[in-house]
Order: structure tokens, then C-alpha cells, then sequence
């Protein structure tokens, strides 16, 4: 069979004509990849973002709040340097003493806890004395709802890290508020060591303050001064260490005093992960509603 002139030129423009089409699609096909990739790529990076955000603004609040705090006072927190004046706790041949390592740390996390709206009663706030049961006195006597007692630890041999102490009565208020504490520290650098109820070689007796304090205590152990590993956590990280620890009574007060407060910052955090699930739900949603679109467009009689 003898193809005409006329139909020679028909076959050879509808192949023109799908090569063509075989291009566009090729085109759309890569656009669509291309713009698969752009959405993936915008999750990677928003969801990172957001929560960076959230982070950012969460700072700001919390830099505003401890500017000047202008809530409703919340309530009362004791804290007790340990020893004082002629007696120095442990020390080192360098001149450190235990006393004041306590006092220093103990007069920041006042600041830190005044900054969260806590009204702060201390045992000493200068270089003094102070009879061990009547610590525990004043903080009776303070209608205090949380005792923390600081100190620092001492070995002979390597021993480094936080540990803390609770009452005998080994309630789990106390050992709440010592192991969150002891968590804190564990953030900022220190071995978390335990928690124990007693003392450190009778668990049937108690350290004075301890023995006679009503709320729920601890005496905390702010790593040892015979460790240059555990000194230099505690000088150069000052400050921070004194925020872990008022964060970490924060966070106690709140479960164990205002449980509505406790349930609105889970409710917060619940809400954020809610936040990036959603997005990331219209994403995937949007990526979905492509495809379809995509294969009736390439669905062209060739
Ligand atoms: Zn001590």
C-alpha cells in the first residue's frame, strides 16, 4: 500500500505533535518533583522553626517574668546555707571554703526565686554562725512549704557529683524535690548521685535541720570540694546551676501546690506538639491533593 503525500505529512505531524506532548510531560513531571522536593524540604526546615519559635518566645516570657514579677505570691521556699562563721564545713588547701560556696549559690537561687514569685526565707545571709536545729526551726517558724539545704561534699578519695539527702520519714515530697534538683545539676555537668533518707550511715536518724522541719526537705550536696572537676562546674557555671535549682523547685512547688498551674504548662506543651502535628498534617494533605491532579493531566491519548 502506497502512502499518499498528504498522509506521509499526517503521520509525521502527529508524531511532531507527541513528541511535544511527550516533553510537556516530561516537564510537568519534573515540576512536580520539583515542587515535592520544595514541600519536603520547607517540613525539614519549618518544623525545626517552629519549635525555635516557640523556644525564642518562651525565653522572652520568661525573661519578662523574672524582670519584675508581678503575679500573686505564690508562697514560701527556705533555704539554708550551710555552716557559717567559725564553722566552715569542709575546705581545701587553697583557701576554698565550704561556707562560702554554699552562701554564694544560695544567695543567687534567693534572686532566682524571687524572680518566680517565691517569698525566700534564708537561714544566714552573711558570714554566721547557726545552730543546725534552729535552721530548721526558722524554717518552721516561716510557714515555709519547701526546705533545700546546701552544701558541698568532701572525699579522700576521687569521689565527684550531686547527691542529696531527705528526712527519715522518707516521704516522696521530699524525694521529689531531691531528685529534681539532682536532675537539674545532672543537666548542668554534675554525676547525679542518690538519694538518701537519713543520714549517710544511719538511715534511722536524721541531719538536726531535717529532723525538725515539717515541709518537705533536702539537703543537697552541690558535688565535692576535693574534685577540681566537681569545683570548677560549681564556680564557673554559677549562675546557672543557682537557675537549674530554682527551676527544678519551680517545678516541684508547682506539682505539689498549684496542680491548675502544673495542668496549664501541660496543656501549653500539648498544645505546641499539636501545633507542628497540624502543619505537618496540611503538608502531607496538600502533597496528596497533587497527585491525582498530576496523573489525569499526563493521561493524554498518544
Ligand atoms: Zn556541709
Amino acid at each position: 500500500m502506497q502512502l499518499t503525500d498528504a498522509e506521509i505529512r499526517e503521520i509525521l505531524l502527529r508524531q511532531k505533535q507527541r513528541k511535544k506532548l511527550q516533553q510537556k510531560r516530561k516537564r510537568r513531571r519534573a515540576l512536580f518533583f520539583l515542587l515535592l522536593m520544595l514541600i519536603i524540604l520547607a517540613i525539614v526546615i519549618l518544623k525545626p522553626a517552629v519549635l525555635i519559635s516557640e523556644k525564642n518566645e518562651k525565653q522572652a516570657r520568661k525573661t519578662e517574668r523574672e524582670a519584675s514579677y508581678t503575679g500573686p505570691p505564690r508562697g514560701t521556699v527556705f533555704i539554708d546555707p550551710g555552716h557559717g562563721g567559725m564553722d566552715s564545713g569542709t575546705g581545701d588547701e587553697f583557701g576554698r571554703y565550704e561556707k562560702e560556696d554554699n552562701l554564694k549559690l544560695a544567695l543567687q537561687l534567693k534572686n532566682d526565686l524571687e524572680a518566680m514569685g517565691f517569698t525566700v526565707g534564708m537561714s544566714r545571709t552573711e558570714d554566721k554562725q547557726v545552730d543546725r536545729t534552729l535552721r530548721g526551726q526558722m524554717a518552721n517558724d516561716a510557714g515555709a512549704q519547701l526546705f533545700i539545704s546546701l552544701h558541698r561534699n568532701q572525699a579522700d578519695t576521687d569521689g565527684m557529683g550531686v547527691e542529696a539527702f531527705i528526712p527519715k520519714r522518707n516521704d516522696n515530697n521530699s524525694r521529689l524535690l531531691a531528685n529534681n534538683i539532682l536532675n537539674a545539676l545532672a543537666k548542668q555537668g554534675f554525676e547525679k548521685r542518690s538519694i538518701k533518707s537519713g543520714t549517710l550511715n544511719d538511715p534511722n536518724s536524721d541531719y538536726e535541720e531535717l529532723a525538725v522541719v515539717t515541709m518537705p526537705a533536702t539537703l543537697v550536696e552541690v558535688g565535692f570540694v576535693s574534685s577540681d572537676m566537681d569545683n570548677a562546674l560549681f564556680d564557673d557555671n554559677l549562675s546557672n546551676n543557682a537557675k537549674a535549682i530554682a527551676n527544678a523547685i519551680d517545678q516541684t512547688f508547682m506539682t505539689l501546690y498549684e496542680p491548675e498551674k502544673a495542668a496549664q504548662a501541660a496543656e501549653e506543651q500539648a498544645y505546641r506538639d499539636k501545633l507542628v502535628k497540624d502543619i505537618l498534617y496540611q503538608t502531607m494533605k496538600a502533597i496528596s491533593g497533587l497527585i491525582p491532579a498530576h496523573s489525569k493531566e499526563t493521561e493524554f491519548p498518544g
